[in-house]
């Protein structure tokens, strides 16, 4: 038989079909070892042939007893190579990365239980009367055999072997499960809201294939996505169900646990390799159903898929920035398809791609406008942070706030303060000579860190030590810029001495438990203010929190970027969702210079339709995505020049196809990117603005024109970028 192979190498040269022979039988999707060229390496079965066009050689064995790659993932290959991911690199996130070369084993353990024909009888004549830890071993193990190390606490190895010489025990390999956190599973029991009930109804009874939930927050989506999968479930089904960060939301999973038990199985970045092998296993093997995580569940090894679920759909973080470049809700669509699944799409803000396709009836809309238990939206109040200034305050304080966090605080409730902005100040300025300390190797200026007495670039890894004086003239009186949250909890600790504060962001977060112990430790009501960057926006529900106070709204407002009102919409409708959620209406103070900006004004209303339309229509006329693709090629080099002429050559090359393109291509531009260095690597780009239905042909023309002749410079490209610094 003929096999045609994919060849574990990450190099587009041989990115493509080999042909192998095999003398025993193979399965498509199997890891099996090759030769090639001079070495043996690693491959993927993903079909057969008739004939192959050359000579082939043998496959050297099948690397695991069934085929790792389910046949939906093959399949797969074709339709995401069309969306410019290399086969290889598809294959290596259909898999855990360890199970490469072998590296990650299920775990084994000695298992010790009495041999098959046990009985008493034969135990008592062939054993001594005194051999009583013989006796008490028998006993114990009459409940069900056990692992040999927990036996061994409490018995000597020469009792067991004794038995086992004897024939009277049996020692086995059992697989153990690496179980990943170890969540407190939360039953709630609840009577669905008649809201619910309808986008259940409408969902599993429809005939509709994909859905957009627009819930407000705090309409109860997770029960609608509970009862879905429940539904699913029960048809023999199996779900995927995604969250944005799961580190982020415990909760979530608790809530799934005390649903559907050992039926779940998480998959996210901080799993240890083994427990992240382990839990692909029970799905790949049918043990669990339901598939919980973040962004990479969606390539979870399940067959037979009933349901995907997207939460909080407009999340960032669905697409993937580091090579392979994906988009979540595109391979959810592919997988759907191909299971005749549902698709569902949830959040209190959808992403302006989505609601246009619920406007265009691609997917089908389902509204929730309440609250569940009739809780009231919370309260949003505007402070003009101009008028503060005029009135002597330049804390980062308004009066207003101060008052409600001491309010909140002295009723037992708790607050949480957003601001997205990291470090202590994102900049120091020397007063006198207009000193900025920048990063040596990048075109940033450093943040200060006060904890660590250090400046961090925020785009590379360099750090420096903290300065008092100006380096250039020596001057004392530095200037710190913008607040950031270390300042924030620092501030706020001083002005309520008795407040227990925490921290949220990414210099509190790199432990790997250190997510839960700040969330439970807020959750359990031991920390009175949480103060975070968007961390804290996501998807959380904690009872107790009445207040949210945002601090520099305008923060996002203002980046060259065309999705930044409408992250900024998204943020604080998000942040606001926090508060008033159970016990009482919640409340929340908006701090901001432009305080009539029409971001905020919706915002205040959740008006999300009114932001909507207002912000579709400005993408429509200035010629923005969804309208558009916006194509952005980044050429990166040590040299400036280098960096310069190569993005000369491909502008040269791309403008030619405006012409061929038939007005695919709208425009085109090539200017330096807005952060002119990283890492020491000088950085220029270019725009490409093609319609949003533009042929393959040109997109895939705009590829191969995006490479150069010139040495040491490295060129990327990207559709829609998330960022575009
Ligand atoms: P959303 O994701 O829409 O913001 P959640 O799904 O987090 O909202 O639900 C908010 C809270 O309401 C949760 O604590 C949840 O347990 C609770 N809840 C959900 N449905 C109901 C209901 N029908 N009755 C009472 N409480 C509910
Ligand atoms: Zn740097």
């Amino acid at each position: 038989m003929i096999y045609k192979v994919i060849v574990d190498i990450s190099n587009s040269e041989v990115d493509k079909v080999f042909f192998y022979h095999s003398d025993f039988p193979l399965e498509l999707g199997m890891r099996v070892k090759v030769p090639f060229g001079h070495r043996e390496i690693e491959g993927f079965v993903v079909g057969t042939a008739e004939s192959s066009p050359r000579e082939t050689k043998a496959v050297i064995k099948a690397l695991d007893p069934y085929p790792v790659v389910l046949p939906e993932m093959v399949w797969l290959l074709e339709p995401l190579s069309k969306k410019k991911l290399r086969y290889i690199d598809c294959l290596r996130l259909f898999i855990p990365s360890k199970l490469r070369g072998g590296k990650v084993k299920a775990l084994e353990r000695n298992y010790i239980d009495l041999c098959e024909n046990f009985n008493t009888e034969t135990a008592s004549s062939v054993l001594r009367r005194n051999s009583f830890s013989q006796f008490a071993l028998i006993e114990r193990l009459s409940e069900g055999g056990m692992f040999e190390a927990d036996i061994l606490k409490e018995f000597s190895l020469s009792t067991v072997n004794s038995l086992i010489e004897k024939g009277i025990v049996v020692k086995r390999k059992e697989e153990l499960e690496r179980v990943p956190i170890a969540m407190p599973a939360q039953e709630k029991y609840v009577v669905l809201t008649a809201e619910q009930r309808e986008a259940i109804e409408k969902i599993c009874g429809g005939s509709d294939k994909k859905y957009l939930i627009h819930g407000v927050t705090g309409s109860g989506k997770t029960e609608v996505y509970l009862n879905i999968i429940e539904r699913v479930l029960e048809q023999g089904k199996t779900a995927i169900m995604l969250v944005p960060e799961i580190s982020l939301t415990p909760q979530m999973l608790g809530v799934f646990r005390a649903r559907f038990g050992e039926n779940v199985s998480l998959i996210h970045s901080k799993l240890s390799d083994g427990e992240r092998y382990d839990e692909w296993r029970r799905l790949r093997l049918g043990k669990a159903k339901v598939a919980l995580g973040a962004r990479s569940a969606i390539f979870a090894p399940l067959q037979n898929v009933g349901a995907i679920i997207i939460d909080e759909e407009h999340d960032g973080s669905y697409v993937s920035e580091t090579n392979p470049r994906y988009f979540t809700q595109e391979i959810a669509e592919l997988r759907a398809e191909y299971n005749n699944a549902k698709l569902i799409l949830g959040s209190a803000t959808p992403s302006m791609e989505s609601y246009l396709k619920a406007e265009n009836k691609e997917y089908k809309l389902i509204t929730l406008l309440n609250r569940v238990n009739q809780r009231e939206m919370p309260l949003i109040d505007i402070v003009d942070m101009k008028k503060e200034i005029r009135n002597g305050n330049v804390s980062a304080f308004s009066g207003e706030l101060l008052e409600a966090i001491e309010q909140t605080i002295n009723s037992g409730e708790q607050a949480i303060i957003f601001l997205n902005r990291r470090g202590y100040a994102s900049f120091i300025r020397c007063r006198s000579c207009g000193y900025v300390a920048k990063c040596a190797d990048c075109d940033v200026s450093l943040t200060y860190h006060k904890e660590d007495e250090t400046l961090k670039c925020h785009y590379c890894k360099n750090q420096y030590h903290a300065i008092s004086q100006c380096p250039i003239c020596g001057f004392k009186g530095l200037k710190e810029g913008r607040t950031g949250t270390q300042k924030i909890a620092e501030e706020l600790q001083i002005i309520f001495p008795n407040a227990r504060i925490a921290r949220m962001d990414l210099d509190t977060t790199s432990g790997k438990d250190s997510y839960s112990k700040i969330l439970s430790g807020f959750a359990e009501h031991n920390t009175d203010i949480l103060v975070g960057t968007q961390m804290i926006a996501k998807g959380h529900d904690f009872p107790l929190v009445t207040l949210v106070g945002i601090l520099d709204a305008d923060q996002s407002l203002y980046f060259s970027d065309y999705r930044s009102l409408e992250r900024t919409f998204q943020l604080i409708t998000q942040v606001a969702g926090r508060a008033g959620r159970e016990r009482k209406a919640g409340k929340v103070v908006l701090q901001t210079y432009s305080p009539n900006h029409f971001v905020f004004r919706f915002a205040l209303k959740y008006d999300y339709k009114g932001f909507y339309s207002k912000e579709i229509n400005n993408r429509e006329v200035a010629k923005f995505p969804p309208f558009t693709k916006i194509i952005r090629i980044l050429m990166l080099a040590k040299e400036e020049q280098n960096a310069m002429n190569a993005s000369r050559e491909i502008y040269t090359k791309q403008k030619k196809l405006i012409e061929e393109s038939a007005g695919d291509i709208i425009r085109i531009q090539i200017m330096r990117a807005p952060i002119k260095r990283i890492e020491n690597n000088f950085r220029f780009q270019i725009l490409i603005w093609a319609k949003a239905d533009a042929n393959d042909e040109v997109i895939d023309k705009i590829y191969q024109n995006a490479s150069t002749e010139i040495k040491n410079v490295a060129v990327f490209i990207e559709i829609n970028p998330q960022q575009l610094f």
